[in-house]
């Protein structure tokens, strides 16, 4: 767990998270601010700070994050109607919260495109 990060604490249970799934590696919750019906954060268990810092030995958990927002959006009822995976990363890309997190926001016609 790494000081001051709020999502190191949710995943701690520190501080309360409306979590979705959960395994050994990865937790699922809901956005606090959701910009859709569905807007879930998908989350490694482990603290790495964003994209910039994935290694080569992360790979697999990068497949996991995706095939568990696979599985979120067939749970949430959204798969054949579609949704968009979102990963931002450093100041001009909008993070906020450094640690690394997938959006799965879907649920609604998403128009606005990239950028
Ligand atoms: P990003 O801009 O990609 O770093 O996105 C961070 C996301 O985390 C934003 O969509 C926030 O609404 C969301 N967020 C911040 N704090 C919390 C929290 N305590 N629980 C759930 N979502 C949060």
């Amino acid at each position: 767990m790494t000081d001051g990060c709020i999502f190191c604490r949710i995943i701690a249970g520190e501080i309360p998270g409306d979590l979705v799934y959960q395994d050994s590696e990865i937790v699922a919750f809901r956005d606090v601010h959701p910009v859709a019906p569905t807007h879930v954060l998908i989350v490694p268990r482990k603290h790495v700070s964003s994209v910039r810092e994935l290694a080569e030995a992360d790979v697999e958990l990068i497949g996991r994050m995706v095939l568990c927002a696979k599985s979120i959006a067939e749970q949430e009822g959204i798969a054949e109607r579609g949704y968009r995976l979102v990963v931002n990363c450093g100041a001009e890309g909008g993070q906020l919260v450094q640690h690394l997190h997938l959006h799965l926001v879907g649920g609604r016609q998403l128009t606005d495109s990239i950028g």
